[in-house]
């Protein structure tokens, strides 16, 4: 038997970048077979209405800045829907585990001894790579693939370490990297990489409203002004995410054909 929300239970279930197509059939069966659904502002709309119009829908958690009050409050209510038997599943949007929260809301339930599972979703930068005909590896370009968060609280520096990231064998996936786009540009170019490394911004990746700009990292700050918007954006920076690197691996095929 495929697992189930039971009574009393929580999934912490990925949702993927927005399109329901990229949703996972478990994910979905656990989604039709839940009694109350609680899932972030970034879960898309086509998602959602893929849940049964008996199945009870709570909106929680902002776009970002979520402060750890919040974080709390939205622990306490799943305690409480899985206390009081309701089959919980808790939607985050992309793959749970992936600046995702999932561990505070996890060491809650199991603090109230509450059992919770885990169902994975496609991540934005799979997806993100998937839209613009990239590959997040690339032999002898991208031996390394980093996933960041370029989250700050108002006011505070980024903190990250810059010197180790400016590899120039890697792909830097910077989620939550749109207001950062400037420090991002600056630091990683004063840390070493070159300004002419490429650029992938995406926007609204898998939805109708998708918007990929190819740049480069010198860049980078106005590109991100001209394109982002309001709208969840992944920066994706390395040699492997370049523009013409789709043609190249075509022209390539073509050649060994
Ligand atoms: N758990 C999610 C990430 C949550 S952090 C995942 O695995 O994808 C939120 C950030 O994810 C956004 O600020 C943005 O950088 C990125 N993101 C999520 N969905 C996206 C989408 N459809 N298009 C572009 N970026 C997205």
């Amino acid at each position: 038997m495929a697992d189930m929300p039971h009574p009393g239970e929580v999934w912490l279930v990925g949702a993927g970048p927005g399109d329901p197509d990229l949703l996972t059939r478990k994910a979905e069966r656990l989604l039709r077979a839940a009694s109350v659904v609680f899932y972030d502002a970034l879960v898309g709309a086509g998602v959602l209405a893929l849940i049964p119009g008996n199945v009870r829908q709570v909106a929680v958690g902002k776009r970002s800045g979520r402060h750890s009050k919040d974080q709390d409050a939205i622990n306490t209510l799943l305690v409480h829907a899985a206390r009081a038997g309701e089959r919980v599943v808790r939607l985050k949007g992309g793959d749970p585990s992936i600046f995702g929260r999932s561990s505070e809301e996890m060491v809650a339930l199991a603090a109230a001894g509450i059992r919770v599972q885990v169902c994975p979703g496609i991540t934005a930068a799979s997806a993100a790579a998937a839209g613009a005909g990239v590959s997040l590896s690339l032999r002898g370009l991208a031996r390394r693939v980093q996933f960041v968060t370029a989250h700050v609280r108002a006011g505070e520096p980024l903190g990250l370490d810059w010197a180790a990231l400016a590899d120039p064998s890697s792909t830097t996936a910077f989620y939550m990297g749109r207001n950062a786009a400037g420090d991002i540009s600056r630091n990683l170019i004063a840390a070493g990489l070159s300004g002419a490394t490429p650029v992938l911004i995406a926007c609204d990746v898998s939805l109708d409203s998708e918007q990929l700009l190819h740049t480069r990292l010198d860049l980078l700050p106005i590109a991100a002004k001209v394109i982002a918007g309001d709208r969840p954006t992944l920066l994706l920076v390395g040699e492997a995410v370049a523009g013409d690197r789709a043609q190249t691996a075509v022209a390539m095929a073509e050649q060994l054909a």
